[in-house]
Order: C-alpha cells, then structure tokens, then sequence
C-alpha cells in the first residue's frame, strides 16, 4: 500500500507541488527578513555580548580582584592576578578573558559582588590573529568607557523588572 502511494505521488509530483504551495503562500504573507546590517532585531537589556571591566564615576575600578568570575567561569576563560596597592585596596595587577573560550553564559556577570564585569550589547566584534580574541583589562577597561552609558541604562531598567 505505502509503495503505491509512493508511486502516485512521484507520478503527480506531489513533493514539487508540495513545496511550490509554500513558496506561493510565503508571496502573500508579511516579509521576516531582516537586511542586516541595515536593518536590526530589537535587543533585550539582557544581551551578553562583548565584556567590559566597569569603573565607579570618580574613575576608579570597580573590581576588588575577588576573582569569584574566575572561580564561577565554566569554560575557565578568565585569569586573574592581584596585588595590594600602597593604600591596602587590593586590585587586579592582570585580567583577561579568552573570548575564544568564553561560552557567553553570563555567569561572570551574575557572580561579581560590585558590578564589576559586564557583558555589553555589542557584538559586532571580531579577530583577525589569535591575540586579538585576548581581552587584556585595558581593552575591558576601555570597552566599559565606551558603552558605559548603555551599561547603566540597562542596569536601570533591570532594577525596575526586579
Ligand atoms: S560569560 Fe561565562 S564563559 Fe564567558 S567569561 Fe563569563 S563566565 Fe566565563
Ligand atoms: S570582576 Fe567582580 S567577580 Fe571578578 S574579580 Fe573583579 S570584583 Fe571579583
């Protein structure tokens, strides 16, 4: 029986006609492509995307080298190092994230007690040798500068939903 059902519908092409059917139904119904990049997706205030280390307003760095993102990270991308500094703050004399390990999990973010490491909305990033995934504090720190607007605003909204 299944093998004459096959044959009558290779006869009458059904599987084309099948698909042209769809075809012509997607005609008349709302277009869904989005023309990246000119056209984009809304965003949610949420977006993990490329991390930044944030500093308070006065300028100084927020993070106090707990290092519990480096204990937390699953993909273990995070490596930290710390020193005391003449004043007895403790900071962080190295940190880096490997993006080509990160998992953008956002458990990092999730963990840090001061607010410290974010994951901004930007994501239209990319890397040409090895070294350039590498995200040394200065390129954190200079990622948290430049969207540090956005970052707050975000962390606003989110306040609000709790
Ligand atoms: S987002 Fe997840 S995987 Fe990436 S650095 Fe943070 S904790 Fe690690
Ligand atoms: S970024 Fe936050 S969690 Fe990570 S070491 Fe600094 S203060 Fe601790």
């Amino acid at each position: 029986m299944g093998k004459c059902i096959n044959f009558l519908k290779s006869l009458t092409l059904w599987e084309l006609l099948k698909g042209l059917g769809l075809t012509g139904k997607r005609l008349v119904t709302r277009k869904v492509t989005v023309q990246y990049p000119e056209e984009k997706t809304p965003q949610s205030a949420r977006f993990r995307g490329l991390h930044a280390l944030r500093r308070y307003p006065n300028g100084e760095e927020r993070c106090i080298a707990c290092k519990l993102c480096e204990a937390v990270c699953p993909a273990l991308a995070i490596s930290i190092e710390s020193e005391v500094r003449d004043d007895g703050s403790r900071r962080t004399s190295k940190y880096e994230i490997d993006l080509t390990k990160c998992i953008f999990c956002g458990f990092c973010e999730e963990s840090c007690p001061v607010d410290s490491i974010v994951e901004t909305r930007h994501f239209e990033y990319h890397g040409e040798a090895r070294g350039d995934l590498l995200m040394t504090k200065e390129k954190l720190l200079a990622n948290a500068d430049r969207f540090e607007e956005q970052i707050a605003s975000d962390r606003q909204a989110e306040a609000r939903y709790r």
